[in-house]
């Protein structure tokens, strides 16, 4: 359901008249018509909204409220029990089915809908994609074999033996509905006969048995944007299955899951790294050579007396930040290696800089809350 207002969808003032919201509802159906915009979702949605909007402002009981009230009085007033405007329109053939007589009104038979073609839409499908680090850092473009459900070309979808054709359904007489009386109230229901397709068929095609729809396997390119997070739905619209009978195809998501990197870890746009370095060289100071995600070194300054785990930051050398041209840092984590079996003379020169350190004084315990 649209949150716009219904006038302004269609473009006419609050006191319109009858033949004016008609007009403008006429020349926006015929605008965004899914038989003119196919697989542009934009003019589905424009195309669902309108219709959501004239089906109200057509109705002068529920534009009455409309107008006092807005949608939720319309809501409260029940009108959705009846299928009317009230839905998500998900489906295109709830539209059509729902609003038939205004198309042939409208349309004059022109464009007239077989409700079977967009009776079914596809499913959706889902894909669990395993990337290292690297290509989450980097981004990349990784062709994927998914099997799926696609249109048989053998039947064209229609799911008959070529040269035959399905047969309009005769309880419900392709509309895919039927619509019963009880007592004061008519409902419209699913036809039983065809399930909703309007079409019955009698020689069925030998390639998909009638389903008209046929497993395939088939390449994909999918584009990994840098610096995708573990976790991330990628939506590639119309590459899910194809409905039957020519529904319009479902969805394909494409999960990013990324792997453990045995060296880097990712905190969030910053990547983390351990190295280890000689007491030595945190004593004396020096430089170290670090590697980076993009597979390159970066050099690092030890500066003289750097403390065991303190941490040093290379600017902008961590994962790229989504929708934007810059990156997060590297963090360097120092892990001071204190040397084990030292040979006699290394003992000696310790055991040297120990008295010195007395001397200087450095050599009591200090304390502080761990
Ligand atoms: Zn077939
Ligand atoms: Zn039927």
């Amino acid at each position: 359901m649209t949150d716009r207002d219904y006038y302004e969808i269609l473009g006419v003032s609050r006191n319109a008249t009858q033949d004016e919201i008609k007009s403008a509802y006429r020349k926006l159906a015929l605008k965004y018509h899914p038989d003119r915009n196919k697989n542009d979702p934009q003019a589905e949605e424009k195309f669902k909204e309108a219709t959501e909007a004239y089906e109200v402002l057509s109705d002068p009981e529920k534009r009455a409220i409309y107008d006092k009230y807005g949608k939720a009085g319309l809501q409260g007033a029940g009108f959705d029990e009846h299928g009317f405007g009230y839905k998500a329109y998900t489906d295109f053939s709830d539209i059509f089915s729902d609003f038939s007589s205004i198309f042939e009104e409208i349309f004059g038979g022109g464009f007239r809908y077989s409700s079977g073609d967009y009776s079914r839409r596809g499913a959706d499908l889902r894909y669990n994609l395993e990337i290292s680090l690297e290509d989450a850092a980097i981004g990349k473009e990784i062709t994927v074999e998914i099997p799926r459900k696609e249109t048989c070309d053998e039947c064209k979808g229609t799911g008959a033996k070529p040269g035959s054709r399905p047969q309009m359904c005769s309880l419900c007489q392709g509309s895919g509905r039927v619509r019963t009386t009880q007592g004061f109230f008519s409902i419209t229901s699913t036809c039983p006969q065809c399930k909703g397709s309007g079409k019955i068929i009698r020689d069925q095609c030998s390639k998909c048995k009638g389903e008209g729809l046929v497993t395939k396997h088939r390449k994909l390119n999918i584009k990994i944007p840098p610096g995708v997070e573990n976790g991330s739905k990628i939506r590639i619209k119309g590459e899910g299955e194809a409905g039957p009978q020519g529904g319009p195809p479902g969805d394909l998501y494409v999960i990013v899951y990324i792997k453990k990197h045995p060296i880097f870890e990712r905190q969030g746009d910053d990547l983390v790294i351990k190295v280890n370095i000689p007491i030595t060289k945190a004593i004396l100071g020096g430089e170290i050579e670090v590697p980076l995600i993009d597979g390159k070194k970066a050099k690092l300054k030890i500066p003289p007396g750097t403390q065991n785990n303190q941490i040093f930051r290379i600017r902008s050398k961590g994962m790229p930040i989504m929708g934007s041209s810059s990156k997060g840092d590297q963090l360097v984590i120092v892990n001071i290696q204190i040397p084990q079996n030292l040979s006699s003379r290394a003992k000696e020169l310790i055991k040297e800089l120990d008295k010195e350190l007395e001397l200087m004084g450095l050599k009591k315990e200090t304390y502080a809350k761990p």
